[in-house]
């Protein structure tokens, strides 16, 4: 069991991902990997095409998703497992921030457009529709020759406090905890690492969450010691995974960080018994 590695975060072209949910199923497959849950941001669109492809490549499968949220004005990512696939609740909950994205997504459109970098319809609906993000404008501003990269795109106009950032708008972490809770899924808190006010952090210890991202992307070990500790202490089940994204985060493998197989096993029982 000690090499057991469960890739439980990971983004498809259902989000801002460029890689299709059977190429991450085939990807994990070749990679060696026994178990994985792809997360987009707010959509679940993924399992339509990822549970015929993972039972095919043998690949156990658990549903995921990562939910944004906002708590003090701070975004908040927050990952739910072994939900059931035909909960109402995840599905209103999804289209509510498949709304919200939408929207979000013209105010920046129109933001550009008024400093003279217009993003071509065509373009623009070239992005997820299930969720389109700043990840697909900054692609878009790249093909127009608007910046000459990713990060130069947020560093420039699309990062928080930069000319054409918009708030998300997004639902508070209660809001968020209920409706994983009434699908019968795990809250874990996503990507600790990245959380830079420790107040905040702090009040999310004081919530209903299930579990916390212990192991992340491409951190040190020495850097996951302190959540996992954390996490240890409440209780909680400690998860991991790569935050994959393909070809826009092309310094992110698949399987870079993973859940063990205790932990993958007791999420895998709980989606299982969900899903009947
Ligand atoms: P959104 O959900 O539309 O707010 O977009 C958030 C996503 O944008 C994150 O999940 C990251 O994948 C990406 N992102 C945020 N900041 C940066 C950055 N500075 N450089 C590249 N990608 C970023
Ligand atoms: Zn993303
Ligand atoms: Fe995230
Ligand atoms: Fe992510």
């Amino acid at each position: 069991m000690n090499d057991f590695r469960a890739d439980l975060h990971c983004h498809s072209t259902c989000s801002d991902g460029t890689s299709t949910p059977t190429e991450i199923i085939q990807l994990a497959s070749s990679l060696n990997m026994q178990g994985i849950s792809i997360t987009d941001h707010d959509t679940i669109a993924a399992y339509e095409e990822a549970v015929p492809a993972a039972k095919n490549a043998n690949l156990p499968i658990i549903s995921g998703v990562e939910l944004s949220s906002v708590h003090k004005e701070e975004p908040i990512h927050i990952l739910a497992y072994s939900f059931s696939l035909g909960s109402p609740a995840i599905a209103a909950f999804c289209q509510r921030h498949q709304e919200r994205r939408v929207t979000r997504y013209q105010r920046i459109l129109d933001l550009l457009a008024s400093k003279g970098m217009p993003i071509p319809e065509g373009k623009a609906s070239s992005s997820s529709k299930h969720s389109p993000g700043r990840p697909h404008i900054a692609l878009a501003m790249v093909e127009q020759g608007y910046v000459e990269n990713i990060p130069q795109a947020f560093h420039y106009f699309l990062g928080e406090g930069k000319p054409c950032y918009v708030p998300s708008a997004s639902f508070s972490v209660e809001e968020t905890l209920a409706v994983i809770h009434e699908a019968k899924g795990l809250a874990v808190i996503a990507h600790p690492h990245l959380i830079k006010n420790i107040g905040i952090f702090k009040d999310l210890l004081d919530l209903p969450f299930d579990g916390i991202e212990g192991y992340y992307a491409r951190f040190p070990a020495s850097a996951h010691d302190r959540w996992v500790k954390i996490g240890l202490h409440k209780g909680w089940l400690i998860t991991g995974g790569s935050d994959f994204h393909g070809c826009i985060k092309p310094n992110i493998p698949l399987g870079c960080s993973w859940a063990n197989g205790e932990t993958f096993s007791q999420l895998y029982d709980l989606f299982l018994r969900n899903q009947e």
